[in-house]
């Protein structure tokens, strides 16, 4: 059961707790409970695997309540007020509206791109080149105005760049010079 790769995690269990084990160059055991409640331990690649469980197996009971803690944080985000979709829609196509000017040389075929909303809720949005679609979030509508902003023009922007190289970055300051500040209204939910 020696991992032999340092990157592909294992799923494993101990003490109750489902956990996902990576092997990275660190120097201790770490644990951590991400956002959607699943446990992650990071492990030397030579730490014996039944150590690992049993440093696991100590720290269930901290691991459970911070499981509840999470679910209980997620709980709370989807109670966010949000605007019915017709709403929301309405709100992101003016949004758009507003900065398309800025970006029409861009846009395929140089029009307006339609504008969707979804129940995302990996992704604040979404740009497809192919069918010309700028798509969001619902849950944006909820967010302060300068970080709807920030993602209209953050998507907007893929249309010259697909990617998120330094040209891509350079084009989202060059409108938004702040654009950090306003991507960070969105993490601190
Ligand atoms: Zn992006």
């Amino acid at each position: 059961m020696a991992a032999k790769t340092m990157a592909a995690p294992q799923a494993r269990c101990a003490g109750g707790v489902p956990y996902m084990l990576v092997r990275r160059r660190v120097r201790n055991f770490n644990l951590r409970v991400r956002a959607d409640g699943s446990v992650a331990v990071s492990a030397p690649p030579g730490a014996p695997a039944a150590a690992i469980d049993a440093f696991v197996a100590a720290h269930a009971a901290w691991v459970q309540g911070a499981v509840r803690r999470a679910a209980a944080r997620r709980a709370a985000g989807r109670a966010l007020e949000l605007p019915p979709q017709p709403t929301a829609l309405a709100q992101m196509q003016a949004l758009c509206a507003r900065y398309f000017p800025l970006f029409a040389a861009s846009c395929p075929g140089g029009r307006m791109p339609r504008v969707a909303v979804r129940d995302m809720e990996t992704r604040w949005g979404s740009c497809s080149l192919r069918t010309g679609t700028l798509a969001f979030a619902r849950r944006l509508c909820a967010m302060p105005a300068p970080a709807q902003e920030y993602v209209v023009v953050h998507e907007f922007c893929h249309f010259a760049h697909p990617d998120h190289s330094p040209a891509f970055w350079a084009a989202v300051a060059a409108v938004l010079p702040d654009y950090k500040a306003r991507r960070a209204l969105l993490r601190a939910v």
